[in-house]
């Protein structure tokens, strides 16, 4: 019989020689009811790390189940109860910092010293974040018609949020996202994280109750996404959906939980606009930096850059240049500062994006496949190309690795049309030292958020961002009170005063 595989990663029934992470379903940790694990391997180091199991559709109910006993735990907590308990649960992550950044490392891939702590960091600084922001957001009182009349609104918990999370920052997302502003809006919640990140999941729930989150608060149920994940989406037990991943997964999710509030953040494939006016060694510098964080596995990555023909020979030799600089190895080295991939089929997509490239004709300057002599074969070369055609799969589609093309444009019609050749509409950068050009590309960009001479990946966890409407990048936007906004419930209260 062939061997089982979810992502790359072996199924078992028999996990030995290494620890056995487990589900948190009502207060109690559980090895699931199917019998079945998964193993994980480091995508940097090929070592097993672990075993998760392999949750079902019952343990989701179950947990679907307890969540909603638990409701009133959470919302029951006066406002600055449950912003004490965000502060505490950033406590705990932040003792356990360097532990978490050994699992992140290890398990996900990033390296340790140039991702993995920063990652724990903004873990800790998200639940701070969510506690700080929830005691200020204030509601209306609204001027009426009639004199008798008395109007104001109030923020209410949403009730039982079913929330499914990736891969790519499996620490600091979820928290970010969607547990952090969660429970400071005082809902439960069923969270179901990537299969190949689940280690970081138990560990991070190990800190929720360290901190007191009440048993049943935050349930963790760990499996395939087809199976747990949209049990939680489509149970009529969840009131509300919180998503992050690919637009594919997005689409279905969309119409399982359809009918229920839906916070739905997918995929980018965010154009960097390099004009010819542009500090070329800014541009060059931030758009590598963009390309090669995470390894390219950021919704908001430089995917693709286009450049201005005047400048393109220039620019793209400081691109190379940077690519060059990337180095890859022993992920607890400091000197190493980019990981590998997190999982074989993601691989497989970014080798399929190039071939495509090349059989259209591209030019590889740099890189331009796995590389070779490292632990794994999840390790990407950085690879910087030109010549590209805006009919490839790399400029019209999500590539999620550490590849970058530049395509050249010879007028700001021929980069709009280039642009627009993809229906991903998440981030974008644009490099130029006039302040005109800047408003007219930021005000015309289909994206949720574009960032002027910084690459497109920046993100302060409280500024908005998210897929614009008509694109396939999302519904909703996330970001601090925004965030807390799409986990609450505005009620309105009408009262008559004449007897
Ligand atoms: P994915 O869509 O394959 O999986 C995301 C999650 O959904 C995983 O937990 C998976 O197990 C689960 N899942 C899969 N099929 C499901 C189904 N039918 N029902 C319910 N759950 C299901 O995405 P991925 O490969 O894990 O993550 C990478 C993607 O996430 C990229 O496209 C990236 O752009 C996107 N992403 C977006 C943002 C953002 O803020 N917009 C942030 C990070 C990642």
């Amino acid at each position: 019989m062939p061997m089982k595989t979810i992502k790359g990663l072996k199924v078992t029934t028999a996990p030995s020689g290494a620890p056995v992470s487990r589900m948190r379903i009502g207060g109690r940790w559980e090895e699931g009811s199917s019998g079945e694990f998964l193993e994980v391997t480091s995508p940097a180091t090929g070592a097993v790390v672990g075993f998760v199991p392999l949750g079902t559709r019952a343990d989701a109910q179950r947990a679907i189940a307890a969540a909603n006993a638990a409701k009133p735990k959470i919302a029951g907590l006066s406002v600055w109860e449950r912003s004490k308990l965000c502060f505490a649960v950033a406590d705990a992550i932040e003792k356990r910092k360097e532990d978490l950044a050994r699992t992140l490392c290890l398990e996900q891939g990033k390296p340790y010293h140039a991702e993995a702590l920063g990652e724990a960091g903004a873990a800790v600084a998200a639940f701070r974040n969510a506690g700080e922001q929830i005691k200020w957001l204030e509601t209306a009182c609204f001027p009426v018609e009639d004199r008798n009349k008395r109007a104001f609104s109030f923020l209410q918990p949403k009730g039982v949020f079913g929330i499914v999370t990736p891969w790519n920052f499996p620490l600091a997302l979820p928290s970010i996202y969607y547990l952090a502003p969660g429970l400071a809006a005082g809902n439960a919640m069923v969270w179901v994280p990537a299969p190949t990140t689940s280690i970081i999941a138990e560990k991070l729930m190990e800190c929720l109750i360290e901190a007191g989150v009440p048993d049943g608060v935050v349930n963790l149920v760990i499996g395939d996404g087809p199976e747990v994940g949209d049990e939680v989406v489509s149970n009529p037990g969840t009131d509300a959906i919180a998503f992050t991943g690919s637009s594919e997964t997005g689409r279905i999710i969309a119409s399982r939980g359809a009918g229920k509030p839906l916070m739905v953040e997918l995929g980018g494939n965010g154009p960097t606009i390099v004009l010819a006016d542009a500090d070329l060694d800014t541009a060059a510098a931030r758009a590598a930096a963009g390309c090669f964080a995470n390894a390219g596995q950021i919704c908001t990555s430089t995917e693709r850059i286009l450049v201005a023909d005047a400048v393109h020979d220039a620019f793209v030799e400081k691109l190379v240049a940077a690519a060059r600089a990337v180095r890859m190895g022993d992920p607890f080295d400091p000197a190493t500062t980019m990981g590998p991939l997190n999982n074989e089929p993601n691989a497989q997509k970014v080798d399929a994006h190039l071939a495509d490239a090349r059989q259209r004709g591209a030019s590889i300057l740099f890189g331009g496949g796995r590389a070779e002599g490292l632990a794994t074969r999840l390790h990407y070369q950085p690879t910087v190309i030109t010549d590209l055609s805006p009919d490839s799969l790399l400029n019209v589609e999500e590539t999620f690795g550490p590849v970058v093309p530049v395509l050249r444009f010879r007028d700001e019609e021929e980069a709009h049309r280039i642009v627009t050749k993809s229906r991903l509409g998440l981030s974008a950068a644009v490099f130029t030292q006039t302040i005109r050009h800047a408003f007219r590309w930021a005000e015309a960009l289909r994206v949720g958020i574009v960032n002027v001479n910084e690459m497109s990946p920046y993100w302060e966890t409280h500024i908005p961002a998210g897929g614009a409407a008509g694109t396939a990048s999302g519904i909703g936007r996330t970001g601090g009170r925004h965030t807390l906004l799409e986990m609450s419930d505005l009620k309105t209260v009408t009262i008559d005063i004449s007897r």
